[in-house]
């Protein structure tokens, strides 16, 4: 059976314990490899390595980090169809959205930050009458740990260690143990794009082992983490006596706000996708839809018709649009959310139901879910289920639907649909999500700050948002 070997010092190897996890695919059911489970121990041994190697990589031109970072965007393109079949397998998604846009924005990290790096610059401020003359250094942190989740396994994985190495600083790097496989993969790419060893070290294992070793570890001064906002908590915590620089994207419940003046036809496309993307399994999801009242009942007509229509089936299916949930655990947990909703007088309008499909009867298929409800403040509209689940509600006024749509903790997104350009400013600006996407969903331009308020976040990534955030600045102060 294949197994899943950390990369340490730009080679692959067992973890110290010699003990393995078993890795699930998600749309048979089976356990198909193994993953090293490592401990403090290999993070150490990795901490170690990406210390060796910072001295060199921090002092390499920005020209030669920036041509490494090209070459491994171009070797994720050319083993495109290698690498998203491997993420269909581990995670469950479809095929086509893997080689649509998993794959393709992992390679887009890597050219994105090779790139950005060679463009980005410090300020400078003369202090005119003072006769002095301040100027920002930026310099790399030293060693940095990344932690990613396993929704979009490789894509948010080179999301954060594509900014760390292009910024000049070396890494310790966690993906999900749910979907190691891709970040796995990514080390053989690594050695053949030259990158020096021990720039980046990819370590498998357990969040509450090999994760929290990593944030635990008193000279990985920064922390970057994408995942639930109860884990986010719990880093922050572990984090905040040693006063690391902390960038944690967590989760998300995010409204989709829907006016009688938007254009209907490419609202209710666009939300159909903005609802069941990925199996509902994006923090960007609108779990909450809000629609005005004058055209709710026709929006719950023609929404339920096509969600209807989506194809659940194997990932590897030319025609599913929904595949399987990643993991037994989380099947589980969102057809616990259902049952909650029931509980609270939801009306399921469609869906809610496992799915058994022909030749993979153990895979963790769910039917894409509606639910109708009427109070804002159920558990169903306060907490994040993250999968193929969403809530509708109707609202009279603009004034009740923001309020509807800041009534959760979290703040990650939201989206408005509406032809009225003096709504549009007025809900932007009123709206507490880091991102608001008006008349599209998940419009992303990499230069663009990303992440959220409240309970969603702390700090941005994104352009050179993430290239501040892998550095330190200094401000150096002239008198002449
Ligand atoms: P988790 O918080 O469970 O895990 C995220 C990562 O943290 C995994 O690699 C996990 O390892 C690791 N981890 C778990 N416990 C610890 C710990 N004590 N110390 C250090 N690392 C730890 O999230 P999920 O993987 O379940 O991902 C889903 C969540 O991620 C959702 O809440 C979603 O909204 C959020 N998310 C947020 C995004 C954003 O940009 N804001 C984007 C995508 C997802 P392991 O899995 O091996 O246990």
């Amino acid at each position: 059976m294949k197994k899943i070997q950390n990369y340490i010092n730009g080679t692959y190897q067992d973890s110290t314990s010699g003990a393995w996890l078993d890795n699930y695919n998600p749309s048979t059911g089976k356990v198909y490899s193994k993953i090293a489970k490592s401990t403090s121990e290999d993070v150490v041994k990795a901490y170690d390595a990406a210390k060796t190697a910072f001295p060199a990589w921090s002092t390499t031109t920005i020209e030669d980090r920036s041509k490494i970072l090209l070459k491994i965007a171009e070797l994720i393109e050319t083993n495109l169809d290698h690498l998203a079949e491997a993420e269909a397998k581990d995670n469950g998604k479809p095929l086509s959205l893997a080689k649509a846009v998993d794959i393709p924005r992992a390679s887009a990290n890597f050219r994105f930050f090779g790139n950005a790096i060679t463009q980005f610059a410090s300020e400078a401020h003369e202090s005119v009458g003072l006769n002095t003359m301040n100027f920002t250094l930026r310099s790399p942190i030293g060693v940095v740990g990344c932690i990613s989740p396993w929704n979009l396994p490789l894509y948010l994985f080179t999301w954060k260690v594509a900014p760390a190495i292009a910024a000049g600083n070396c890494v310790v790097a966690k993906p999900s143990e749910v979907t190691p496989m891709t970040a796995y993969l990514l080390g053989e790419i690594l050695t053949k794009a030259g990158l020096p060893k021990g720039v980046l070290n990819i370590v498998h294992g357990t969040g509450p082992e090999a994760g929290q070793a990593i944030v635990a570890h008193p000279d990985i001064k920064a922390i970057s983490f994408t995942g639930g906002t109860k884990t986010g908590e719990h880093i922050a915590r572990t984090a905040a006596p040693m006063f690391k620089k902390l960038s944690l994207e967590l989760g998300g419940k995010n409204p989709n706000l829907i006016f009688a003046d938007c254009d209907y036809d490419k609202m209710l496309a666009v939300t159909v996708k903005s609802s069941f993307a990925n199996q509902g399994q994006i923090c960007l999801c609108g779990s909450r839809i809000y629609v005005e009242e004058s055209i709710a009942e026709q929006f719950k007509k023609d929404f339920v018709k096509k969600v209807s229509e989506l194809h659940i089936g194997s990932p590897f299916e030319a025609a599913t649009n929904i595949g399987a949930l990643v993991s037994k655990e989380h099947l589980e947990k969102v057809e616990n959310y259902i049952e909650i909703a029931k509980s609270e007088d939801g009306k399921i309008l469609y869906g809610g139901e496992r799915v058994s499909v022909k030749g993979f009867e153990n895979g963790y298929y769910l039917q894409p879910t509606v639910i109708e409800v009427e109070h804002n403040n159920c558990r169903i509209q306060q907490e994040e289920v993250f999968g193929p689940v969403v809530t509708i509600m109707t609202f009279k006024t603009e004034s009740e639907a923001l309020q509807l749509a800041n009534g959760v903790r979290y703040g990650l997104s939201a989206t408005v649909w509406t032809n009225n350009l003096n709504r549009t400013m007025r809900l932007s600006k009123q709206l507490e999500t880091g991102i608001v996407w008006v008349n599209t969903w998940l419009n992303r331009d990499l230069r663009t700050p990303f992440g959220g308020m409240k309970d969603s976040g702390v700090g941005r990534e994104g352009g050179f948002e993430a290239l501040r955030f892998f550095t330190e600045p200094k401000n150096v102060c002239i008198s002449y």
